[in-house]
């Protein structure tokens, strides 16, 4: 996608925009898929990094199965034309009901408390489980992201492993997978090999089992320059780990993954505006035809995301505080250098493509934006911006009576 590409795509579509390029998710799809020589790698994308029907559907022709965490996302895959049979539902905290309905669906359970465990064996011993093991190692880009450490709310614990087996054979339930999901941006490889180990450990538990499940966590570069996950190396070293546990285990297991950010996170730009350049005694603020409603990664985690100028790209660098419109602190990057910015230029952000249209609102009553796929040379719109009926859709307003009659007397 050039930038006059995305400039087009402004004024076919409008402001502000995400675009995603959907070669970029097939070049990310494919590297994954060669990286990991083994006799069956099972891939997973995270729907809620970008959970829209196309994208769905295009990773699901590319051979790519679903990790989902809420009966939503398993309805959105099936709607997508998913396998139930490639999809694994992941949740945390749900109820026992909501399981039972996914189940209905005949996708992969995955269950990551003692409780629920129990609960679920002792009524369904005949359908296999997969269990998301905690093996306490702290890895992601910050707290909010960190989900394998000891004190976080995901997983089993693997000290909690007597227990486990004792709910299991009670139940007389089949155990099919072992899981383990313990952060993102995960820049160490190491994190994953160490994980491994403790992951094989656990997995001699079992006897049936089908999958050893790695979750995710890739890093991708943010900035030019960045580090990130060396997926060819892992690769390398996680094939000839896996592989000598499956000898010492006796059978062929598949090796599954579920990434969300690695398959789309740099595919996606989000484009926006500028509506009006304020120069205040210290900074030269770009203020944009949006906010942390439509992308809330630099405020809610601190991220970077690199923005150009596309409408202006060759001319000198300047220093902007790059802000949204929300009625509170709405920052995107500040003293940002960008090429000199005028007003109704248009901002091009960075690793737009995970966590940001699924994470977007309707905070000070905006509508959400369109979403376009770049695909062979074309654009194809595949959302359409909101409009005033959907911030009213299903809003109910009250008559309030008894108020107008009183009204009425009084005047
Ligand atoms: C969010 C999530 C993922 C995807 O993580 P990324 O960092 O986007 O690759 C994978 N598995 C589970 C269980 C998740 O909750």
């Amino acid at each position: 996608m050039t930038n006059k590409d995305l400039l087009s795509i402004t004024e076919e579509f409008g402001s502000p925009v995400y675009v995603y390029d959907a070669e970029k998710i097939i070049s990310q799809y494919n590297r994954l898929t060669n990286a990991f020589k083994v006799s069956e790698l099972r891939l997973h994308y995270a729907v809620k990094a970008l959970s829209n029907i196309s994208i769905l559907k295009l990773l699901s022709l590319l051979g790519c199965g679903l990790d989902t965490v809420s009966i939503q996302e398993v309805k959105l895959g099936i709607k997508a034309g998913v396998d139930p049979s490639k999809i694994i539902y992941t949740p945390n905290g749900v109820s026992l009901e909501e399981i039972e309905e996914v189940v209905k669906f005949g996708v992969q359970i995955n269950i990551d408390n003692l409780s629920i465990l129990e609960q679920f064996g002792s009524r369904h011993p005949q359908i296999p489980v997969c269990i998301r093991i905690n093996p306490h190692v702290m890895a992601g880009g910050n707290s909010k992201i960190s989900v394998g450490h000891i004190d976080s709310k995901f997983g089993i614990s693997i000290h909690q492993m007597p227990h486990l087996l004792r709910i299991v054979e009670n139940t007389g339930m089949h155990i099919n997978g072992i899981h383990m999901h313990t952060g993102s941006d995960i820049l160490d490889i190491g994190v994953f090999l160490y994980a491994s180990e403790i992951l094989f450990e656990a997995a001699r538990n079992f006897k049936e089992l089908e999958f050893i499940d790695f979750g995710s966590g890739f890093k991708v570069p943010y900035r030019e320059g960045d580090i990130e996950t060396d997926i060819e190396d892992l690769g390398q070293q996680l094939t000839k780990k896996f592989k000598d546990f499956c000898k010492e285990y006796g059978r062929e297991l598949a090796l599954a993954f579920e990434p969300g950010k690695y398959l789309v996170s740099e595919a996606g730009k989000f484009l926006a505006r500028v509506n009006v350049i304020k120069q205040t005694t210290s900074t030269v603020f770009a203020g944009i035809d949006s906010g942390f409603n439509h992308l809330i990664r630099p405020m809610f985690y601190g991220s970077h995301h690199d923005i150009v100028n596309i409408s202006n790209p060759e001319a000198k660098h300047r220093f902007y505080s790059v802000v949204g419109y929300i009625c509170e602190t709405d920052t995107f990057g500040n003293n940002r250098r960008i090429s000199e910015i005028r007003e109704g230029d248009i901002l091009s952000f960075s690793n737009a493509g995970a966590y940001c249209f699924s994470m977007a609102s309707n905070f000070n009553s905006r509508y959400r934006p369109a979403e376009v796929l770049w695909h062979e040379g074309k654009a194809h719109l595949i959302r359409e911006r909101e409009t005033f009926e959907d911030l009213t859709r299903h809003q109910v307003e009250l008559d309030f009576p008894v108020l107008n009659n009183e009204l009425a007397e009084n005047n």
